[in-house]
């Protein structure tokens, strides 16, 4: 496993003097894609947005009294029902992004500050998708859970929901996952994930562990404060109670810890190893986006958008040994 990166340095005239800015390239060490890391001071106050929380309470879908109403339902697998389990209400999505495409309506709370998500919330969460994933029919399927949480981060519902996508044609980044892992497993013998646990839990992106799995600060990040969760059961449908709650864990922990930078949006996606072979390993990633705030920035632009590299503007050593030292009280 190999953390190559490449260091450009940019001379710049600052107030008659030469200054010298460090501009990190790395390549992620399974699917060699870049990401660059550049030092740049970025608004990290969400300010108020009160009146977009009542705004969007008026009409939200969602919130109690209305989603037995507005959720569209399933007529095959769920038979027409919405299926609850604690705050959770899974149902189908409305715009569906694949064969079998579903929301979970995650709290009752229209909105939820991110420091305020309790692990119960994502336990609940993943055993209704659970409970559908093992129903989805025999046959090849990439399934993928995902959130998107605040306008920054390209959610259109304020209220917290989950999205999965269950399709027979995996998207773009998950075969380049898939084909890179199986040329991994096939030339070291162990699953990728499996083994940058290990070769990571002694080092300085190491983050900490929670029942069933560990956390580390990814080599390359695709966004800011860009983590890894690693699992040790590696199916999502074979998941025990006990490794949900870890994951269900680690995530609230890492909200609470965007939640003291003062960041308030984000996205993660589950890659699950679910149909796919023994050289997949479920993997969870989460990162933050720009604060919302009235004005919010979009930290995504066209090296994102048309190169597919991603620049960040901050250092995974440095953020993975901050919240290293809060893990346990997180
Ligand atoms: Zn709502």
């Amino acid at each position: 496993m190999e953390f190559r990166k490449e260091v450009e340095v940019a001379k710049i005239l600052v107030g008659g003097k030469v200054e010298e800015n460090v501009v990190e390239i790395r390549y992620d060490p399974l699917t060699l894609q870049t990401s660059r890391i550049l030092k740049k001071t970025i608004p990290m106050q969400s300010g108020d947005f009160q009146e977009e929380i009542e705004s969007t309470k008026s009409w939200c879908p969602f919130c109690p009294e209305r989603i037995e109403q507005m959720a569209s339902r399933d007529p095959e697998i769920m038979k027409g029902e919405l299926w609850k389990r604690g705050e959770g209400v899974l149902f189908s999505n409305l715009t569906p992004y694949s064969r079998y495409s579903l929301v979970l309506r995650l709290t009752e709370e229209h909105y939820v500050p991110v420091s305020e998500f309790r692990q119960q919330h994502f336990y609940d969460a993943f055993k209704l998708i659970q409970e559908y994933v093992k129903k989805v029919p025999d046959g090849k399927y990439y399934i993928t859970i995902g959130m998107n949480y605040l306008k920054p981060s390209g959610s259109s519902i304020m209220h917290p929901h989950i999205q999965v996508m269950i399709s027979e044609v995996s998207t773009d980044y998950f075969a380049r996952l898939e084909w890179s892992a199986l040329e991994f497993k096939e030339s070291k013998g162990v699953d990728y994930w499996k083994k940058l646990a290990e070769v990571e839990k002694e080092g300085e992106r190491y983050v900490g562990r929670t029942e069933k799995t560990d956390w580390i600060a990814a080599f390359a990040p695709k966004g800011f404060f860009h983590f890894t969760g690693i699992p040790e059961e590696r199916e999502f449908a074979e998941m025990s109670d006990e490794q949900f709650n870890g994951i269900a864990e680690g995530i609230v922990k890492i909200l609470k810890y965007y939640g003291k930078k003062g960041l308030n949006a984000f996205n993660f996606s589950m890659f699950c190893a679910d149909r796919i072979g023994e050289h997949f390993r479920t993997n969870i990633n989460i990162v933050a986006r720009t604060p919302f705030a009235k004005y919010y920035w979009c930290d995504v632009f066209y090296p994102k958008m048309f190169h597919d590299e991603s620049v960040v503007f901050f250092v995974p050593e440095e953020y993975a040994s901050e919240i290293k030292e809060i893990w346990n009280e997180l």
